[in-house]
């Protein structure tokens, strides 16, 4: 199982970090001891002083594949969950001035607190709304349509260098709100108006 992340496909979310808006999906990976499940606490690490959050909508492989093309990539998921794509800023930025990798700051022990339930496309609004609130205030409020490169050409991008495989996980990118966490933040995360995670920073 594979972790794929795409950074920087919100345009306000670029912004927000001075990126300029990229012409081709930009992507990264998390390994499979990066996966935090069952709303089980994170634990800030110490090596950084910056963690953040990025809630972002997770689809979930379920056909392997590659060389999809983009007509066909609607094949090849048909749920989706919720993650955070928590990041340690300080190591990240200091890993882009060096034009280095960027692993260190994304792909740590427990970086991908992921929902348990994942929901059927089926049942959810073609534009799908997604939130995070962080003790009761609400800090990120996204829409998939507003997604600089939709679900189905992420898929098609990848797979040209990836074979997907069944139960790898895409997460897609986040809106803008993004922030610091810090010990005793109590996280919940909705896709629509369903709770999907429930966890705390320690
Ligand atoms: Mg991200």
């Amino acid at each position: 199982m594979k972790i794929i992340c795409i950074g920087r496909n919100y345009t306000e979310h670029a912004k927000e970090l001075n990126n300029a808006v990229p012409t081709k999906p930009v992507f990264f990976l998390k390994v499979d001891t990066a996966l935090l499940t069952k709303n089980k606490p994170f634990y800030l690490p110490s090596f950084s002083t910056d963690i953040h959050y990025e809630l972002e909508l997770v689809v979930k492989i379920n056909r392997v594949g590659k060389h999809i093309e983009e007509r066909f990539a609607n094949r090849y998921y048909d749920e989706v969950g919720l993650g955070i794509d928590i990041t340690a800023r300080d190591l990240q930025n200091e890993a882009k001035k060096k034009g280095l990798p960027w692993e260190i700051a994304k792909s740590f022990d427990n970086s991908a607190p992921i929902s348990n339930e994942f929901v059927k496309l089926a049942d959810l609004p073609k534009n799908i709304n997604f939130k995070l609130e962080i003790d009761e205030k609400q800090v990120q409020n996204g829409y998939s349509d507003d997604m600089i490169f939709s679900i189905d050409k992420i898929i098609s991008y990848i797979s040209q260098f990836y074979t997907l495989k069944i139960g790898d996980l895409i997460f897609t990118g986040t809106p803008s709100g993004v922030g610091q966490l810090k010990v005793g933040n109590k996280l919940k995360a909705y896709l629509g108006d369903k709770l999907m995670m429930n966890f705390e920073i320690r």
